[in-house]
């Protein structure tokens, strides 16, 4: 059996083990400087562990509970029948319709000037901007209802994913990316059922497909 023995001294404690019969005795000196130093450290990992931890899952909550989605969540579920409004995406007197939808083109294509302000149509969520090699720099916007816009040739994006906008935020600028002839917007409005005429919104911009 053994038995321990603690002897304090100015610098150690000195713990002197040995067997009841004084057949194995050991002497270990621990010393108070590297003591403290061990324990000090230990408490501040363990500090920045709970401090780190908790700041995570505070940035986390702010992300879901900000006020935006809230909105969202809210306004998409007290829309049960569809009465979301798209405005015009451009908003230069000298724009004009210059292409409608036909074939394989499910928009409309808006001529305006290079670097003109492209707006939001409707309150929503951006759920993509990248690069696609027809349309260019392109812009989808995820709005209630199961509706979505679709911006194209875009010069720049101001906006990143999956943030959300209102109608009427400026989204990028106009341009001639991808495969272009001249600066326009290339607009579309989808909901589940397919894509819809944008025309049919009555934005006021002269349509030059109908001057014949
Ligand atoms: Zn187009």
């Amino acid at each position: 059996m053994l038995s321990k023995l603690f002897k304090m001294h100015n610098r150690y404690i000195e713990m002197h083990i040995s067997s009841s019969r004084g057949r194995i005795a050991k002497s270990v000196k621990i010393y108070f400087f590297p003591l403290a130093f061990i324990t000090v450290s230990i408490i501040c990992i363990l500090t920045y562990l709970i401090l780190f931890t908790m700041f995570y899952y505070q940035t986390i909550d702010e992300v879901i509970y900000s006020q935006d989605v809230d909105k969202y969540i809210k306004d998409r579920l007290s829309n049960t029948n569809s009465d979301i409004n798209f405005m015009a995406p451009i908003k230069n007197d000298n724009a004009i319709i210059s292409q409608g939808i036909k074939d394989r083109h499910h928009g409309i294509d808006i001529a305006t000037e290079l670097g003109d302000k492209v707006f939001a149509s409707a309150t929503g969520q951006v759920i993509y901007n990248g690069n696609d090699y027809i349309y260019g720099n392109i812009i989808i916007l995820s709005h209630q209802d199961n509706f979505y816009t679709f911006y194209g040739h875009l010069d720049t994006i101001l906006i990143e994913n999956f943030k959300f906008v209102k109608s009427g935020d400026v989204l990028g600028h106009v341009g001639e990316s991808g495969i272009a002839k001249g600066p326009h917007l290339h607009f579309e409005i989808w909901n589940k059922d397919g894509y819809i005429d944008p025309l049919k919104m009555n934005f006021n911009i002269p349509n030059i497909l109908n001057k014949d």
